[in-house]
């Protein structure tokens, strides 16, 4: 894992408040692009073996890719837990994506949010703002959907409509598991000494590190988190992770359990929960909404 602290050589003060530690970075010769403080709350697994730094800036809002899957939702869980632990004044814009041939994120991800204001006795729009909707159409097309999601976040930015936009991304398992060899993003596999390497600008590094806070944790320090903060029946059965199509789901009412994504949701999950398939039904609306392919 690498920190900011890591990158730029700061100081952190860690103080413990709920179990958690929570840090300020302030300006020393430094200043942070996203406001004069960049709060970090550190969320370690149950034996304290890992953990996720979630840093917050003190100005928004801030944008939050939701694909209604496990990572992005847990995601989007902490990043509340923090703004209402710590008493922010900072919104979320979630953020989702259309696809033609997969089009149910939104439709997940609205459920996600409804579920996370009601963990957290969240009023509607006290932390969460209405979703950003974006119909990115056939990935086919002249751009792939990297580049829409690209252009998308460069229109919200230039506009001042958010400040930074986070993505739940997370690492592939290492050492890999047979079953999740093949098909896998291999661009999960990079190291941080190799994401180190790169080249990258301050800013660039320092972006990546603040708004992708599991770039080195895989799915099972995901899984051990909906474990430790109670939310395996709450908040898991109603995120979906498979990336089947239309005929292998029965129009999104299923889950595949063939595609890469189910086979890495069991194999991160299934030592927490009887079924780590478990979704929510499809509504009227999401059916009407897919293309059959
Ligand atoms: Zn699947």
């Amino acid at each position: 894992m690498i920190s900011l602290s890591d990158v730029f050589g700061k100081y952190f003060s860690f103080k413990k408040k709920s179990g958690q530690q929570i840090s300020i970075l302030r300006d020393e010769g430094y200043i942070p692009r996203y406001g004069n403080e960049l709060l970090c709350a550190r969320y370690y697994n149950e034996d304290e073996t890992q953990y996720a730094d979630i840093y917050v800036p003190l100005k928004g809002p801030i944008g939050l890719w939701l694909s209604g899957g496990a990572d992005s939702a847990l995601l989007a869980f902490l990043l509340a837990k923090t703004i209402k632990d710590y008493g922010l004044n900072l919104k979320i814009l979630p953020m989702s994506f259309k696809r033609d041939d997969k089009p149910w994120n939104l439709w997940t991800a609205a459920h996600v949010i409804e579920r996370i204001e009601s963990i957290l006795n969240l009023q509607k729009g006290e932390i969460f703002l209405n979703h950003n909707f974006c119909d990115f159409g056939d990935h086919r097309q002249k751009l792939t959907h990297t580049n829409k999601i690209k252009n998308h976040i460069t229109l919200l930015k230039d506009n001042r409509l958010v400040t930074i936009v986070y993505n739940g991304l997370t690492h592939n398992p290492d050492p890999l598991p047979p079953e999740l060899q093949d098909e896998r993003e291999t661009i999960r596999d990079v190291s941080p000494q190799e994401y180190l390497n790169q080249n990258l600008s301050k800013h660039d590094l320092e972006e990546r590190i603040i708004s992708k806070p599991f770039l080195f944790l895989d799915k099972s320090f995901v899984a051990n988190l909906y474990k430790k903060h109670d939310l395996l029946e709450s908040l898991l059965p109603y995120t979906r992770s498979c990336e089947g199509f239309a005929q292998n789901t029965k129009f999104f009412k299923q889950t595949c359990k063939k595609c890469w994504w189910c086979k890495e949701r069991n194999w991160a999950f299934s030592k927490y929960v009887d079924d780590p398939y478990k979704h929510i039904p499809a509504s009227e609306k999401m059916k009407k909404s897919c293309v059959a392919v």
